[in-house]
């Protein structure tokens, strides 16, 4: 299939490509004040809004470049890609690559049409969660609001094909959590929008290491399932904005 031309598509289109970059840029500034990432690990993506199917406009979405720290993020280093994981005809460099993790966002944002954000960090309390492969227990209320119980493991997957997005769906597809650990990997959360998805990934660190604190003195206690659900009820559906209408089904 020929390479989509940005230049050729509808001007409101390539309009709401360029608010997306500027927001994606943008919030990768939240990923190192937040010391989530080092070097040039981690990465936002986001959906350009009203890129989905049926319209008869490509499906789009925009990501960090591999391998350019965080200092150099400007909207036009952010990278944009269709639904398959392949860079558009934009007129940027062919040497300006997607983040290595582009196949998982892509697989997420087609297997998950309500997903509008995706965002990947090594943050180290979450992560040393993931090389244990355990769940973060459900033991805080925030956890109850944010995420609707545990914060849950997903399998053992090597970066190269699909198998870390698929891995990520299944995952979160059966919880009503935001955010997954990848075993050995890290966390990888979803959101309504890019936003959204930072969010996720600010608070699963905090939980992480309040939890792994409260480890050092005991056994954290857990909260009973209908108090759980209550919270993540109440947070969702009337405490500020809500998140994504999956998880206002759910
Ligand atoms: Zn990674």
């Amino acid at each position: 299939m020929a390479a989509v031309v940005l230049s050729e598509l509808p001007e409101e289109l390539q309009q709401r490509v360029q608010a997306t970059r500027e927001r994606v840029a943008a919030l990768h500034a939240e990923l190192t004040r937040y010391e989530l990432v080092v070097w040039t690990a981690g990465n936002v993506s986001e959906r350009v809004p009203g890129s989905r199917p049926g319209d008869g406009l490509p499906e789009l979405f925009v990501i960090k470049p591999s391998g350019v720290s965080y200092d150099e993020l400007t909207p036009e280093a952010m990278v944009v890609c269709t639904l398959d994981g392949n860079k558009i005809d934009d007129g940027t460099p062919d040497a300006l690559k997607p983040s290595s993790d582009t196949a998982a966002a892509a697989y997420v944002y087609a297997h998950m049409p309500e997903v509008g954000g995706v965002v990947h960090t090594h943050s180290t309390y979450a992560t040393a969660w993931a090389a244990r492969q355990e769940p973060i227990p459900c033991v805080l209320t925030m956890m109850a609001d944010e995420y609707g119980g545990e914060i849950p493991i997903g399998p053992f997957a090597i970066i190269g094909d699909d198998s870390i997005g698929r891995g990520i769906v299944e995952t979160l597809q059966g919880s009503r959590s935001r955010a997954v650990l990848m075993a050995n990997h890290g966390p990888f959360t979803i959101g309504k929008d890019a936003r959204d998805a930072v969010k996720a990934a600010v608070m699963c660190e905090e939980v992480a290491r309040t939890v792994h604190i409260a480890r050092q003195l005991g056994d954290p206690v857990p909260i009973a399932q209908h108090h759980i659900d209550s919270l993540f009820d109440r947070y969702q559906n009337v405490y500020g904005q809500g998140t994504t209408d999956q998880e206002k089904t759910q």
